[in-house]
């Protein structure tokens, strides 16, 4: 794996000082405004029948909130968290376990539930549905189908593609919110409330120009922030000003669209190597050492909606953004007729 990407490099410490930083209530929760407004309702409503929520699927790149929503929505419904990651469930019994010591109304968080077995899922769909589990207790002959009632649960799955998970899991989920990028101003938001947390001092030009340089993400944004506290302590009184910011995302190779190492390293390839493409996308990733998930997960999407890049039926393409983004004449462009 590479460890340039900072979604990529998060060690013990920055997932504590993560933790620190999420925010508990949905009132807290910056941003993704349509998503506030609808789960208020749904919880709202869930509440006052006594009733469990409904099962929610978020969807969204890296970074962008999910689990902290999971967490969020626990806090609210007033119930126990129980969370796993799809990978991590590796036997129907290990599922049926973890099902049958949930209490009423608990929320079960599955993160990269596109990544579920699919003998797993297979015992997941009546436990949604029904809220029974059916266990194959023995083996050969002997062997016995025992139907187990389960609590009222609300799963909470998170994936990082709406194309990754199976159409007959996909269907049982009543809440669907797909999680879009940050604004800047949000982010700004972010970095200001993530500031005051960590006790850090920056001001309003500097915040900005953090926002705009973090990929859209939040955790992205946290994790410029606290850098570039580091290079304003050593290089600096401590506080964050403007010049403070800029130099510090400079010399972490963060350019002034908020692209990393990778993402250059992306673009360029299509440009030079390729000359702005069509390129398959398994091409792109053995040319980058990379896999194709990480590369359709976490780079991508970001270039994709900043309309740097484009994904065709024959592969992917630089836009003319792109050459722009890195001074270089457009090939394509149509050329002014001469009368
Ligand atoms: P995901 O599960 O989508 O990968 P997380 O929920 O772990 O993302 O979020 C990463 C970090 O970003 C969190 O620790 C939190 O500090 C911050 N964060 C995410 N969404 C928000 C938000 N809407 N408002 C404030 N901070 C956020």
């Amino acid at each position: 794996m590479q460890t340039s990407r900072i979604l990529e490099s998060f060690g013990d410490e920055e997932r504590r000082m993560e933790t620190s930083l999420r925010p508990a209530t949905l009132s807290e929760y910056v941003g993704q405004a349509e998503i506030k407004k609808n789960l208020q309702v749904y919880m709202q409503a869930a509440k006052n029948r006594g009733d469990a929520l409904d099962h929610v699927i978020l969807y969204g790149p890296p970074g962008l909130g999910k689990t902290t929503l999971a967490h969020i929505i626990t806090r609210e419904m007033e119930v126990n968290l129980k969370a796993t990651s799809g990978p991590a469930i590796e036997k129907p019994g290990d599922l049926a376990a973890i099902l049958s010591n949930l209490a009423e109304g608990d929320v079960f968080f599955i993160d990269e539930i596109h990544r579920l077995h699919p003998a797993i899922e297979e015992v997941l769909y009546p436990a949604m549905e029904d809220f029974k589990i059916d266990l194959i207790i023995g083996q050969g002959p002997s062997a016995k189908m025992l139907k187990l009632n389960i609590p009222h649960f609300t799963l909470v799955g998170a994936t990082t593609r709406a194309g990754l998970l199976t159409s007959p899991l996909r269907d049982r989920f009543g809440v669907v919110c797909r999680l879009a990028f940050y604004r800047p101003e949000e982010l700004e938001e972010i970095v200001l409330r993530s500031a005051h947390i960590l006790q850090v001092s920056i001001d309003l030009p500097a915040a900005r120009e953090i926002a705009t340089r973090a990929r859209g993400t939040p955790r992205i944004a946290n994790h410029l922030l606290r850098r570039v506290r580091d290079f304003a302590e050593v290089q600096g009184s401590g506080y964050i000003d403007l010049s403070i910011a800029q130099n510090a995302l400079t010399q972490m190779g963060i350019d002034g669209a908020g692209f990393d190492a990778m993402d250059r390293k992306l673009l360029l390839l299509l440009i030079e190597k390729y000359m702005g493409g069509p390129v398959g996308i398994d091409t792109l990733a053995s040319a980058m050492s990379e896999e194709r998930g990480t590369l359709e997960d976490v780079y991508e999407p970001y270039l994709i909606q900043g309309g740097y890049l484009d994904r065709t039926a024959r592969g992917r393409i630089a836009t003319e953004a792109a050459y722009r983004h890195f001074n270089r004449p457009f090939p394509h462009a149509v050329q002014p007729r001469l009368l």
